[in-house]
C-alpha cells in the first residue's frame, strides 16, 4: 500500500527506532510511547487488520512479540507487560495496518490505578 506509514517504516522507507527485524517483520519504538519500551510489532506486508491478516502471519507476530518481550523484560526490568491489538477505529486503532503493541509496565507506571470514589 503506497500511502501507508505502516508499510514505508516496516520496508525501511521511513527511518525508525527498529529494536528486531527478520524477513518478515519489523519490531519500533512507539513514537508516542504509553510507557518506557512501547513497541510495536509490524508485519513487512500489508494487512488492515485481524479480518484480513492469514494466520500463518498472526503465528508468527505472536512469536516475534514473544521474543522482544523477553528481551524487553530482560532489559529494562518491567514488572509486566501488555500484548494489545485495536482493530477499527470504534476500537482505537489509528494506522490501519496490522500491529500488535508490545507495553512493558512497572509497578509505578500509574496506570493500573483505577479512581475510586470516596
Ligand atoms: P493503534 O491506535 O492503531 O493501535 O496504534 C497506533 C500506534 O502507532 C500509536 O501508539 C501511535 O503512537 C503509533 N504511531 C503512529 N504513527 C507512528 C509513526 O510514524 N512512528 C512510530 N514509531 N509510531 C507511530
Ligand atoms: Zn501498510
Amino acid at each position: 500500500m503506497s500511502d501507508c506509514i505502516f508499510c514505508k517504516i516496516a520496508n525501511g522507507e521511513i527511518p525508525s527506532n527498529t529494536i528486531y527485524e527478520n524477513s518478515e517483520f519489523r519490531v519500533i519504538l512507539d513514537n508516542g510511547p504509553a510507557t518506557k519500551g512501547h513497541a510495536l510489532v509490524l508485519p513487512k506486508a500489508h494487512y488492515a487488520d485481524l479480518f484480513e491478516i492469514p494466520e500463518e502471519t498472526v503465528a508468527g507476530a505472536a512469536k516475534v512479540a514473544k521474543e522482544v518481550a523477553s528481551k524487553i523484560k530482560e532489559k529494562l526490568g518491567c514488572d509486566g507487560l501488555n500484548l494489545v491489538q485495536n482493530n477499527g477505529p470504534v476500537a482505537g486503532q489509528t494506522v490501519m495496518h496490522f500491529h500488535l503493541h508490545i507495553i512493558p509496565r512497572y509497578s509505578n507506571d500509574g496506570q493500573h490505578i483505577l479512581w475510586k470514589p470516596t
